[in-house]
């Protein structure tokens, strides 16, 4: 038997107007290669770096959102290194005294429930990227191209101690941080645009002889699935290699969606080798402890405080409050809903239901949609007093959706009025028993699932619009004659 072992090391982009240390603008992606740079960012000689203020407090609101101390006194360093998407030859981060530490996230997955301990968060810059003709790596490419856009937009690594122990609970954890790193707005959480990134470390410890494997790094994980995916790759191939008496290299592997296996890039380099000092070019970091106690007073809602407050406030079960509170868009249209139709569990029923499948299959977010809350509330109390069926309401939504007319309008429109008429409902019932005497006799021999039967037979004939309660009772009445 072995156990798992897993920490991670996140990097999340944050979203501040300009870069770390110059004024070029941060929101880079899918920009023009080389439009967003200067000399400071490009690493000119004589170019100096300035801090931008918004990036210590974003980093501050991670620190305090995951229950971090914050340095006061806080250091910058370089981490040296060449790589040609690295102009400057080294990248400014935090190596020595990173600017919060020891904290921790609590994280529930259904399963299980536990505390994921955070070693470090530090600030750091980005590198630029390169792009390499005919292949994916710089090695065999007949020539790559760079671009520096990249360079200088602010990060903050995240660094847990190993308290995962399953590639399922890695993934949910990484969920959990971009919930939490999107609550406070200091990043926009998506891995697919390398908004967020993750190196994921794993190893085995057998646990009859109590030794454990050589740990792997696994890079280049770039959505919440292929961390799932990846770290289960790499669980089999360790134990594999232990069930045969060997151990595996302690190196760094990437992920290789195509093989969907991971495949070595290197032996994993020792710290020593990035020759780190303090950074002569930034003065010491101080931040005041008033600062701090603003930050945290103004820190916006968490989503565990958010799911508490849902359960709380609206009487939801957890299941719809942790699907509700994880994007906020949704959480403000669920509460605009509530307070409107005064009808929570309605509201939770219909937006985890057809309003998000809805927004899946169109790809668009909630406010695009475009569903007024005011129709909802009609839609609502047009089920309730029996004008329509649910199933009705349901089939109308898109409706309602793309014409932005009230379901009222449309239910009139189509005549789509519930059938509350018993006298339609006992011609329908009566036509179906003549049309199938043999069903007729099955149900007066004891077969009650028959009922089922008519009951379906006059829906169809009044294309779902009979009251389904008022059609059961009726079609009973007479089957028994
Ligand atoms: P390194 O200095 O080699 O990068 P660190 O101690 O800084 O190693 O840890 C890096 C990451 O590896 C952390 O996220 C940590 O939780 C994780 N880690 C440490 N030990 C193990 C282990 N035995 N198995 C899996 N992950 C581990
Ligand atoms: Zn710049
Ligand atoms: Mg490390």
């Amino acid at each position: 038997m072995y156990t798992t072992i897993i920490g991670l090391e996140i990097h999340a982009q944050l979203q501040t107007s300009t870069k770390a240390f110059c004024g070029c603008r941060a929101d880079v992606f899918e920009l023009e290669p080389n439009t967003a740079i200067c000399p400071v960012c490009t690493g000119q000689p004589g170019a100096l770096p300035v801090l931008n203020q918004q990036v210590v407090d974003f980093a501050i609101m991670a620190g305090l959102a995951m229950n971090c101390s914050l340095r006061e006194r806080s250091v910058f360093d370089r981490k040296n290194y060449f790589y040609p998407d690295l102009p400057k030859g080294y990248q400014i981060t935090q190596y020595f005294y990173p600017i919060a530490e020891e904290g921790h996230l609590r994280l529930e997955t259904g399963e299980s429930s536990k505390t994921v301990r955070i070693r470090r968060i530090h600030i750091e810059e980005d590198a630029g990227k390169m792009v390499h003709q005919g292949t994916d790596s710089i090695t065999g490419s007949s020539g790559s191209y760079l671009d520096l856009n990249r360079c200088g937009v602010p990060l903050i690594e995240i660094v847990t101690e190993p308290d995962l122990s399953t590639p399922y609970e890695a993934r949910v954890f990484m969920e959990l941080l971009r919930d939490t790193l999107r609550a406070i707005g200091v990043c926009s959480g998506d891995m697919e645009k390398g908004a967020l990134r993750c190196d994921a470390n794993i190893s085995l410890k057998d646990e009859k002889t109590g030794k454990s494997s050589n740990r792997v790094e696994i890079k280049n994980i770039n959505s919440f699935k292929f961390v799932e995916k990846a770290l289960e790759s790499e669980q089999l191939r360790i134990a594999d290699h232990l069930n045969r008496g060997e151990n595996v290299s302690k190196e760094t592997r990437s992920w290789d969606f195509a093989t969907k296996e991971t495949y070595s890039m290197r032996s994993k380099e020792e710290e020593n080798d990035y020759r780190y000092f303090p950074e002569p070019d930034l003065p010491v970091l101080l931040v005041k402890g008033e600062r701090i106690a603003y930050l945290r007073e103004n820190l916006p809602e968490l989503p565990w405080e958010k799911i508490a407050r849902f359960k709380e406030q609206y009487g939801l079960p957890t299941y719809d409050a942790g699907v509700l509170a994880s994007d906020s868009a949704i959480a403000s249209y669920f509460e605009i809903a509530a307070e409107i139709t005064g009808k929570p569990k309605d509201c939770s029923n219909w937006i985890m239901g057809d309003i998000m499948r809805l927004m899946n299959e169109r790809n668009l977010t909630i406010g695009e949609l475009g569903l007024a809350p005011e129709y909802l509330k009609e839609l609502f109390s047009m089920i309730d007093s029996g004008r329509i069926s649910k199933k009705i309401a349901r089939d109308i939504l898109p409706e309602v959706i793309d014409r932005k007319l009230s379901p009222a309008a449309i239910v009139k429109e189509h005549g789509f009025e519930q059938i509350n008429d018993d006298n339609a409902i006992e011609k329908a019932i009566r036509q179906a028993m003549e049309e199938n005497p043999h069903a007729v006799k099955q149900f007066r021999e004891g077969k009650e699932g028959v009922l089922g039967y008519f009951v379906g037979a006059v829906m169809k004939a009044t294309r779902g619009k009979a009251n389904p309660g008022r059609a059961n009772e009726i079609a009973r009445r007479l089957l028994e004659g």
